[in-house]
């Protein structure tokens, strides 16, 4: 894979700064975005997600944990379509779920588990990875390829901090 075309890290002390992240990057998504988390279970990703929802106005009660179903789709100010691809075993099962045909689509994507089949992902995305520092402290690698995830992620996290 080349190397990507903006790369922001930060740290969280806290839960309660993850989802503020989330909110953040929520307001700013457009419909064609594609987000891709990455990291170990506890490491944050649905947490991060939930913020993601409110940010992009989807009513909290409509935001689950993406374990029985490959794609949540909610609605907010834009469509957000939640996916976890932990339980799928390669491209040809993921094809069959219907969910590439919501790439580039008229919503936004948040795809957990992208490492699982990363041939699931656009040119032109976001992937995030969260790691576990400490107890409450998450590392956040955000790692844009192509033009408006770059766009998209210095509006998000506009300095190294
Ligand atoms: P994942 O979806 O990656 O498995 P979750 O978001 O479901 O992770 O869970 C993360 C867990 O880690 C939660 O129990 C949360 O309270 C805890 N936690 C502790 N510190 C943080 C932090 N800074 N950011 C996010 N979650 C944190
Ligand atoms: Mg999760």
């Amino acid at each position: 894979m080349s190397a990507p075309t903006r790369v922001r890290m930060v740290r969280s002390s806290s839960p309660e700064e993850t989802h503020a992240w989330g909110v953040r990057l929520g307001r700013l998504l457009q419909p064609g975005d594609f987000v891709g988390l990455v990291g170990d279970l506890g490491a944050g990703k649905t947490h991060l997600v939930r913020g993601v929802a409110e940010g992009a106005e989807v009513a909290r009660a409509e935001v689950a944990s993406p374990t029985f179903a490959i794609v949540y789709p909610y609605r907010g100010r834009i469509p957000l379509y939640h996916a976890d691809l932990y339980r799928l075993a390669d491209y040809d099962e993921l094809y069959a779920t219907g969910f590439l045909d919501l790439v580039g689509g008229d919503g936004a994507l948040l795809v957990e588990w992208l490492d699982k089949i990363p041939e699931a992902a656009p040119r032109a995305f976001l992937r995030l990875t969260l790691r576990e520092v400490g107890e409450d402290a998450r590392e956040l690698v955000a790692e844009a390829w192509g033009e408006r995830p770059t766009e998209l992620l210095d509006a998000w996290l506009p300095e190294n901090r």
